[in-house]
């Protein structure tokens, strides 16, 4: 086994570490200071403003950070999970949210010549927005998405959208989603299609933002869709009909919990790093916080509790750029890496007192993401299921 990442790896981490602490974190104070007496904030896009987020997409492209993810083939960079671990880490190390432009959904790879050229090659052209969008949870169907209960139906012309989607992130700001919809009920799991729907359609009939969803992070807002007689054309179903869970699971299902594993990392490892500076600074009966070994031992334990996630979300990544099944691992990763960061913000918190507990510090910002995150993406419980079953099962030899 080969521990060490190579000059490219760390070198690219070191980049976008550049970029996060003189582009990203000098503007965490303002936000604080200005930005956190206006509530009803609605999308992450807006922490930096839409304007000043195209403007850092524009420059990081400038120094080859757009299209990261996609192959080269197909115009991106061409790089693997593994980098898109590291890249995520450095980049959650601000709660100033923002991500790289001219990226497309890797499901799109496997999709027919118009989405490629139409959706997947305007993302890398910078045409369109895709933000990651992925539209699946319903009123009835979050943890148990096979429930869902949209149709779609063929009329001769269009596939004919219907039914409800609810808490979906960034639904406002992209230019189109990938959306899950029932074609064909009594087949179950084989009955799901995958629909590229584009909110650019002119005068797009069908299609709502019905509510916007207020959370516990301010700035987070969630997004209800209504789908009413909503047409989409066949050349927008990715990969065949009915295929479409199977298809959404092959490609975001270990993308999306590497993602969350390392989100947590970011924010946990600056978290970390911000109790370490405080224990340092903050006197108490007449010595540091840092020279008491109750505190010692919370920074101890938060720095083993990060190595171990670190090092289960780099193999897991490490194993899927070979190719390998990860399904069991990255439940892993998605799993520790929310119980991780919930304790270490926690411990960091604590370290600050009642500093820690007001909005003058980052420590909120962070501690409320993190508590997002153990639902988002799929929940703890749901992790644990899919562990579990895998153990029970024995398609796993791993113990
Ligand atoms: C911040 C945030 C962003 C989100 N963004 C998106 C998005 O962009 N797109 C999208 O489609 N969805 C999104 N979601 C929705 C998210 O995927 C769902 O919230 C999640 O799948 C859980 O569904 P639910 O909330 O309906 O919980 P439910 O399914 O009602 O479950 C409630 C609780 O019970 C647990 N539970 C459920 N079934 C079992 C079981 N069999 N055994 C044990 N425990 C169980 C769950 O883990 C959960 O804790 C987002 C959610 C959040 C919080």
């Amino acid at each position: 086994m080969d521990f060490e990442l190579t000059d490219e790896q760390k070198m690219l981490r070191d980049m976008v570490k550049r970029f996060v602490t003189e582009k990203l974190i000098p503007m965490e104070k303002e936000y604080l200071l200005e930005k956190r007496k206006e509530r009803q904030l609605r999308t992450r896009h807006e922490i930096l403003g839409e304007d000043k987020f195209l403007a850092l997409q524009q420059e990081a492209k400038t120094i080859g950070l757009w299209a990261l993810w996609l192959p080269q083939e197909v115009g991106g960079a061409g790089l693997g999970l593994l980098e898109y671990l590291l890249i995520t880490e450095e980049l959650k190390k601000t709660f100033m949210w923002f991500e790289f432009g001219g990226d497309a959904p890797h499901v799109l790879l496997d999709a027919n010549e118009y989405l490629v050229d139409n959706y997947l090659k305007a993302c890398i052209r910078g045409e369109k927005r895709y933000q990651g969008v992925f539209s699946q949870t319903e009123p009835n169907a979050g943890a148990d998405p096979a429930a869902m209960e949209t149709t779609a139906r063929w009329d001769g012309q269009n596939w004919i959208l219907n039914g409800t989607k609810t808490f979906i992130g960034e639904a406002e700001n992209a230019d189109f989603m990938l959306l899950p919809a029932v074609t064909d009920k009594s087949k179950g799991h084989h009955g799901i299609t995958l629909f590229v729907v584009d909110r650019q359609t002119p005068d797009r009939p069908g299609y709502r933002v019905s509510r916007l969803i207020e959370t516990i992070a301010d700035d987070w807002t969630l997004c209800e869709l209504d789908l009413d007689d909503c047409p989409v054309p066949a050349e927008n179903v990715v990969g065949e009909v009915g295929e479409g869970f199977i298809v959404a699971q092959k490609h975001l299902m270990v993308r999306g919990r590497l993602h969350h594993g390392g989100w947590q990392l970011g924010a946990a490892g600056r978290c970390l790093q911000m109790a370490t500076q405080y224990a340092l600074s903050r006197v108490t009966f007449g010595k540091p916080l840092a020279d008491r070994q109750a505190i010692q031992w919370m920074l101890a334990d938060s720095a083993l509790d990060l190595h171990c996630t670190r090092w289960i979300a780099y193999h897991c990544a490490w194993k899927a750029d070979r190719g390998e099944d990860v399904r069991l691992e990255s439940a892993m990763v998605k799993l520790h890496a929310d119980e991780m960061a919930f304790r270490v913000i926690d411990k960091a918190v604590q370290i600050h007192g009642a500093m820690g507990l007001t909005k003058e510090t980052e420590l909120h910002r962070f501690y409320l993401t993190a508590r997002m995150l153990r639902v988002a993406g799929g929940p703890m419980e749901i992790m644990r299921m899919v562990i579990a079953r895998s153990i029970l099962n024995e398609e796993h030899q791993m113990f």
